[in-house]
Protein backbone atom coordinates (compact mmCIF):
# COMPACT_ATOMS: atom_id res chain seq x y z
CA UNK A 1 0.00 0.00 0.00
CA UNK A 2 1.59 3.46 -0.98
CA UNK A 3 0.69 6.55 1.32
CA UNK A 4 1.83 9.90 0.52
CA UNK A 5 2.38 12.59 3.04
CA UNK A 6 1.96 16.17 2.63
CA UNK A 7 3.13 17.55 5.65
CA UNK A 8 5.39 20.65 5.19
CA UNK A 9 7.20 20.17 8.27
CA UNK A 10 10.29 18.36 6.81
CA UNK A 11 11.73 16.50 10.15
CA UNK A 12 8.00 15.55 10.94
CA UNK A 13 7.61 14.20 7.47
CA UNK A 14 10.43 12.15 7.16
CA UNK A 15 9.94 10.91 10.41
CA UNK A 16 6.77 9.68 9.08
CA UNK A 17 7.89 8.44 6.02
CA UNK A 18 10.37 6.41 8.00
CA UNK A 19 8.24 5.21 10.32
CA UNK A 20 5.93 4.25 7.51
CA UNK A 21 8.49 2.40 5.54
CA UNK A 22 9.22 0.38 8.59
CA UNK A 23 5.73 -0.83 9.11
CA UNK A 24 6.16 -1.84 5.32
CA UNK A 25 4.38 0.95 3.45
CA UNK A 26 5.92 2.60 0.64
CA UNK A 27 5.96 6.47 1.40
CA UNK A 28 6.19 9.64 -0.54
CA UNK A 29 6.61 12.99 0.88
CA UNK A 30 4.96 16.09 -0.73
CA UNK A 31 6.46 19.29 1.58
CA UNK A 32 4.19 21.68 -0.21
CA UNK A 33 0.32 21.56 -1.53
CA UNK A 34 1.42 22.39 -5.16
CA UNK A 35 3.59 19.35 -4.97
CA UNK A 36 1.23 16.95 -3.39
CA UNK A 37 -0.99 17.58 -6.38
CA UNK A 38 1.91 16.67 -9.25
CA UNK A 39 2.41 13.37 -7.17
CA UNK A 40 -1.08 12.59 -6.85
CA UNK A 41 -1.52 13.40 -10.95
CA UNK A 42 1.28 10.86 -11.68
CA UNK A 43 1.36 8.18 -9.08
CA UNK A 44 -1.39 5.52 -7.82
CA UNK A 45 -1.98 6.22 -4.03
CA UNK A 46 -4.15 4.29 -1.39
CA UNK A 47 -4.04 6.92 1.35
CA UNK A 48 -3.01 10.56 1.70
CA UNK A 49 -2.04 11.84 5.41
CA UNK A 50 -2.47 15.49 4.63
CA UNK A 51 -1.81 18.77 7.20
CA UNK A 52 -3.69 21.24 6.96
CA UNK A 53 -1.68 23.91 7.75
CA UNK A 54 0.05 24.00 4.26
CA UNK A 55 2.51 27.28 3.22
CA UNK A 56 1.16 27.33 -0.59
CA UNK A 57 -2.92 26.15 -0.70
CA UNK A 58 -5.16 25.98 2.22
CA UNK A 59 -5.74 22.18 3.60
CA UNK A 60 -9.47 22.58 3.36
CA UNK A 61 -9.00 23.11 -0.41
CA UNK A 62 -6.86 20.43 -0.77
CA UNK A 63 -8.52 18.13 0.59
CA UNK A 64 -11.59 19.22 -1.52
CA UNK A 65 -9.46 18.82 -4.15
CA UNK A 66 -7.98 15.31 -3.93
CA UNK A 67 -11.25 13.92 -3.46
CA UNK A 68 -12.62 15.50 -6.72
CA UNK A 69 -10.04 14.24 -8.44
CA UNK A 70 -9.49 10.79 -6.67
CA UNK A 71 -12.67 9.56 -5.12
CA UNK A 72 -10.80 6.33 -4.10
CA UNK A 73 -8.16 8.35 -2.28
CA UNK A 74 -8.62 7.55 1.34
CA UNK A 75 -8.03 11.00 3.61
CA UNK A 76 -6.93 11.64 6.98
CA UNK A 77 -6.15 14.93 7.96
CA UNK A 78 -3.55 15.28 10.65
CA UNK A 79 -3.41 18.99 12.19
CA UNK A 80 -2.80 21.33 15.23
CA UNK A 81 -6.42 23.01 14.87
CA UNK A 82 -8.34 21.20 17.67
CA UNK A 83 -11.04 23.27 16.93
CA UNK A 84 -14.27 21.40 16.47
CA UNK A 85 -15.42 23.69 13.09
CA UNK A 86 -11.98 22.60 11.40
CA UNK A 87 -12.36 18.76 11.97
CA UNK A 88 -16.39 19.09 10.60
CA UNK A 89 -15.32 21.27 8.01
CA UNK A 90 -12.46 18.89 7.03
CA UNK A 91 -14.98 15.71 6.69
CA UNK A 92 -17.31 17.79 5.10
CA UNK A 93 -14.48 18.16 2.36
CA UNK A 94 -14.07 15.15 2.36
CA UNK A 95 -12.04 13.26 4.75
CA UNK A 96 -11.65 9.93 5.75
CA UNK A 97 -10.36 10.34 9.07
CA UNK A 98 -9.07 13.02 11.56
CA UNK A 99 -6.03 13.16 14.23
CA UNK A 100 -5.15 15.69 15.92
CA UNK A 101 -1.38 16.86 16.88
CA UNK A 102 0.23 16.19 18.64
CA UNK A 103 -0.46 12.37 18.17
CA UNK A 104 1.96 9.28 18.67
CA UNK A 105 2.59 7.34 15.94
CA UNK A 106 1.33 4.53 17.14
CA UNK A 107 -2.28 5.64 16.84
CA UNK A 108 -1.71 7.19 13.30
CA UNK A 109 -0.60 3.33 12.01
CA UNK A 110 -4.05 2.00 13.77
CA UNK A 111 -6.25 4.74 12.06
CA UNK A 112 -4.07 4.00 8.98
CA UNK A 113 -4.65 0.26 9.05
CA UNK A 114 -8.44 1.17 10.01
CA UNK A 115 -8.74 2.55 6.88
CA UNK A 116 -7.30 0.51 4.69
CA UNK A 117 -9.35 -2.37 5.99
CA UNK A 118 -12.54 -0.26 5.74
CA UNK A 119 -11.72 0.43 2.26
CA UNK A 120 -11.67 -3.43 1.35
CA UNK A 121 -15.07 -4.72 -0.13
CA UNK A 122 -15.45 -7.06 2.93
CA UNK A 123 -15.31 -6.39 6.31
CA UNK A 124 -12.87 -9.65 7.18
CA UNK A 125 -9.88 -7.71 8.01
CA UNK A 126 -7.98 -11.25 6.29
CA UNK A 127 -7.55 -11.73 3.15
CA UNK A 128 -7.50 -15.54 2.07
CA UNK A 129 -6.95 -16.76 -1.66
CA UNK A 130 -7.24 -20.87 -1.85
CA UNK A 131 -4.88 -21.90 1.16
CA UNK A 132 -3.17 -18.74 1.87
CA UNK A 133 -4.00 -16.43 4.41
CA UNK A 134 -2.91 -12.67 5.02
CA UNK A 135 -3.26 -10.80 8.05
CA UNK A 136 -2.81 -7.50 6.85
CA UNK A 137 -2.93 -5.66 10.30
CA UNK A 138 -0.51 -8.51 11.92
CA UNK A 139 1.49 -8.56 8.96
CA UNK A 140 1.43 -12.29 8.93
CA UNK A 141 0.99 -14.74 6.26
CA UNK A 142 0.22 -19.01 5.98
CA UNK A 143 0.35 -21.05 3.46
CA UNK A 144 -2.40 -24.09 5.29
CA UNK A 145 -0.75 -24.15 8.35
CA UNK A 146 2.66 -23.11 7.84
CA UNK A 147 3.56 -19.35 8.74
CA UNK A 148 5.80 -18.00 5.81
CA UNK A 149 9.04 -15.85 6.45
CA UNK A 150 8.44 -13.30 4.00
CA UNK A 151 10.31 -9.89 3.86
CA UNK A 152 9.19 -6.65 3.76
CA UNK A 153 8.98 -6.30 -0.49
CA UNK A 154 7.63 -9.67 -0.56
CA UNK A 155 4.80 -9.13 1.73
CA UNK A 156 3.61 -6.17 -0.33
CA UNK A 157 3.79 -7.96 -3.02
CA UNK A 158 1.64 -10.31 -2.04
CA UNK A 159 -0.78 -8.41 -0.44
CA UNK A 160 -1.55 -6.21 -3.31
CA UNK A 161 -1.86 -9.45 -5.58
CA UNK A 162 -4.46 -11.09 -3.24
CA UNK A 163 -6.27 -8.04 -2.78
CA UNK A 164 -6.77 -8.59 -6.64
CA UNK A 165 -6.78 -12.03 -6.78
CA UNK A 166 -7.41 -12.92 -10.39
CA UNK A 167 -6.91 -10.05 -11.87
CA UNK A 168 -3.63 -9.49 -14.43
CA UNK A 169 -1.84 -6.89 -12.54
CA UNK A 170 0.48 -4.81 -14.81
CA UNK A 171 4.80 -4.78 -13.62
CA UNK A 172 3.48 -1.00 -13.59
CA UNK A 173 0.96 -0.91 -10.81
CA UNK A 174 3.13 -3.43 -8.98
CA UNK A 175 5.58 -1.22 -8.31
CA UNK A 176 3.41 1.67 -7.92
CA UNK A 177 1.64 0.31 -4.45
CA UNK A 178 4.67 -1.73 -3.08
CA UNK A 179 7.34 0.86 -4.19
CA UNK A 180 7.77 4.30 -2.98
CA UNK A 181 9.07 7.08 -5.25
CA UNK A 182 12.24 7.27 -4.29
CA UNK A 183 12.90 3.63 -4.18
CA UNK A 184 11.45 3.40 -7.23
CA UNK A 185 14.66 3.14 -10.08
CA UNK A 186 16.72 1.28 -7.56
CA UNK A 187 14.08 -1.61 -7.65
CA UNK A 188 12.28 -1.59 -10.79
CA UNK A 189 15.01 -4.39 -11.98
CA UNK A 190 14.56 -5.75 -9.21
CA UNK A 191 10.85 -6.65 -9.55
CA UNK A 192 10.94 -10.39 -11.10
CA UNK A 193 13.89 -11.06 -7.84
CA UNK A 194 11.57 -10.00 -6.15
CA UNK A 195 8.66 -12.23 -7.35
CA UNK A 196 11.17 -15.23 -7.75
CA UNK A 197 11.54 -15.50 -3.67
CA UNK A 198 8.20 -14.91 -2.85
CA UNK A 199 7.78 -18.30 -5.25
CA UNK A 200 10.42 -19.92 -3.78
CA UNK A 201 8.65 -19.05 -0.32
CA UNK A 202 5.57 -20.51 -1.72
CA UNK A 203 7.20 -23.57 -3.03
CA UNK A 204 5.72 -22.55 -6.32
CA UNK A 205 6.94 -23.16 -9.61
CA UNK A 206 7.07 -20.67 -12.38
CA UNK A 207 6.79 -22.93 -14.83
CA UNK A 208 3.79 -24.67 -14.20
CA UNK A 209 2.24 -22.10 -11.24
CA UNK A 210 -0.27 -22.81 -9.00
CA UNK A 211 -0.28 -19.11 -7.43
CA UNK A 212 1.58 -16.91 -9.28
CA UNK A 213 1.67 -16.69 -12.83
CA UNK A 214 3.73 -14.75 -15.23
CA UNK A 215 2.18 -13.11 -18.29
CA UNK A 216 4.97 -12.21 -20.26
CA UNK A 217 4.54 -8.46 -21.53
CA UNK A 218 1.41 -7.71 -19.28
CA UNK A 219 2.16 -8.75 -15.55
CA UNK A 220 1.10 -11.08 -13.09
CA UNK A 221 -1.67 -12.94 -11.64
CA UNK A 222 -2.51 -14.97 -8.64
CA UNK A 223 -4.36 -17.50 -8.92
CA UNK A 224 -7.89 -17.89 -7.29
CA UNK A 225 -6.96 -21.21 -5.66
CA UNK A 226 -9.54 -23.68 -5.10
CA UNK A 227 -7.64 -25.91 -2.66
CA1 LIG B 1 2.18 22.48 8.69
Amino acid sequence: MRILIIEDEFDLAKALAKGLKNNGYAADIALLGEEALQKIEFNEYDLAVLDLNLPDIDGLELCKTLRAWRPKLLILILTCRKRLKDKVMGLDMGADDYLAKPFHFQELLARIRALLRRDLPTKEPILQVGDLKLDPSSRTVFKGNRRLELRNKEFCILEYLMRRAGEVISQEELLEHAWGEEELDFFTANLRVHIHSLRKELNDDAQNPKYIETLPGVGYRLKRGEN
